[in-house]
């Protein structure tokens, strides 16, 4: 009984949920509170491990790059300046949707050095050129800042380019089209640009980060499997 227990239920470190498994996937295992999945709880179990223990967390200015969510509940919570924002393709960055501020990440129009933590879930494998990202994220964090985020993260040395845009615009596809879901286009409506393996690290390093740290959760009590995060730090 203990072990059935212990292997099909949780507690969701987001929100003190119960966590029940719906499927033998590491996606499976959900909170029926607030939904996270494994990774919602990974990156929430390695942003309180850096961030707890600050005086005057609620301080901290932070930037999500998504506006729904079991993260950004966890954030909105745990934080009073967390700025959030979605892509959308119909929309000018910095204008609103709906009352959602439309960010791209390879263009931000925050000013130099204004967050603490920047935060992200599965999204910069969608970003075509992510060094230009991953340029702006240290742009617009403060000196030391982190940068908290995910994606699905293979452990092979090189990252696999999928597709690309060449020099006149049109998106070339090097390899068979791979698309993800998310909340705003739904299923399978969003391209992987690439399969990132661990050279993500010098990507980020490529781009101006000064360390960076492949986080690995694990916690049969919260259901994460060993899920990768990555800290970088400005
Ligand atoms: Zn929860």
């Amino acid at each position: 009984m203990g072990n059935f227990i212990k292997n099909n239920f949780g507690i969701c470190n987001l929100c003190n949920g119960i966590i029940v498994k719906l499927n033998n996937l590491d996606y499976g295992y959900r909170c029926i509170n607030c939904r996270s999945s494994y990774v919602h709880r990974a990156i929430g179990l390695t942003i309180n491990k850096y961030f707890e223990q600050k005086q005057n967390i609620q301080n901290v200015t932070v930037y999500e790059l998504s506006s729904r969510g079991a993260l950004f509940k966890f954030l909105q919570k745990k934080f009073k300046n967390l700025v959030f924002s979605e892509f959308y393709d119909d929309v000018t960055p910095g204008e609103y949707k709906n009352g959602i501020q439309c960010q791209d990440v390879q263009n931000l129009t925050f000013e130099d050095g204004s967050f603490e933590l920047v935060t992200s879930t599965e999204v910069f494998e969608h970003v075509p050129d992510d060094l230009k990202g991953f340029r702006e994220v240290v742009r617009v964090l403060k000196p030391n800042g982190k940068f908290i985020f995910t994606v699905p993260l293979f452990e092979v040395p090189t990252t696999i380019e999928r597709a690309h845009f060449d020099k006149d615009g049109n998106l070339v596809h090097v390899l068979p089209p791979e698309y993800h879901g998310d909340r705003i286009r739904g299923k399978e409506h969003v391209l992987a640009f690439r399969n990132y393996g661990l050279d993500i690290v010098d990507r980020l390093k490529q781009a101006g980060f000064s360390s960076v740290e492949i986080a690995r959760p694990s916690s049969l009590k919260h259901q994460i499997a060993r899920k990768q995060v990555i800290v970088a730090e400005k």
